[in-house]
């Protein structure tokens, strides 16, 4: 764990949540392509976010992550605000990053995520998860040096995916 490369913490959270979605989108997303459509979605995020959370401290920059916003107990708590479960996996790796990339920065913290379209919450630390962190972090930097979009593998999630037409048309 000491050892691990500082290099490898320069990603941001986002990439890590691309690469559960789809590594093609990743690769466009890492090189600077991003749609007017890619927007849409975030407003929606922030739009939930300011009714459901409003008065908590939000959208905290720290190096290359950006987080919803922190509540600070006993313990902090990163909190990522959701639309829906369907891309639960991706969330919940993106969580584990910040929390991960914490903790490399002496920060112990857990992170919850939350779904306020149904009033769900749910709970992540990182205990005995580091290596899969650091895994997904190798796969994103992998994929990020390619030199052309790895294949599009088409999916329900292409219909409201920014890059649809990069993919398909
Ligand atoms: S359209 Fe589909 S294959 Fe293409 S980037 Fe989006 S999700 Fe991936």
């Amino acid at each position: 764990m000491e050892s691990y490369p500082e290099t490898h913490l320069l990603i941001r959270g986002v990439e890590i949540n691309y690469l559960f979605i789809c590594k093609t989108k990743l690769w466009y997303f890492a090189k600077g392509i991003t749609m007017e459509q890619e927007n849409e979605y975030v407003d929606l995020g922030k739009f939930l976010h300011e009714r459901s959370y409003f008065g908590e401290e939000k959208e905290v920059q720290i190096g290359p992550i950006k987080i919803d916003f922190v509540k600070k107990g006993d313990i902090i708590e990163v909190h990522e605000v959701k639309k829906g479960k369907s891309m639960e996996k991706a969330h919940e790796m993106q969580a584990l990053y910040y929390i991960y990339y914490l903790k490399r920065h002496g920060i112990n913290a857990k992170a919850v995520l939350n779904y306020p379209k149904l009033r769900e919450t749910k709970e992540i630390t990182l205990d005995g998860r580091e290596q899969e962190v650091e895994e997904a972090i190798n796969e994103v930097e992998q994929i990020k040096a390619l030199s052309k979009p790895p294949e599009p593998v088409k999916t329900k999630k292409c219909k409201k995916c920014a890059y649809y037409e990069l993919c398909w048309v």
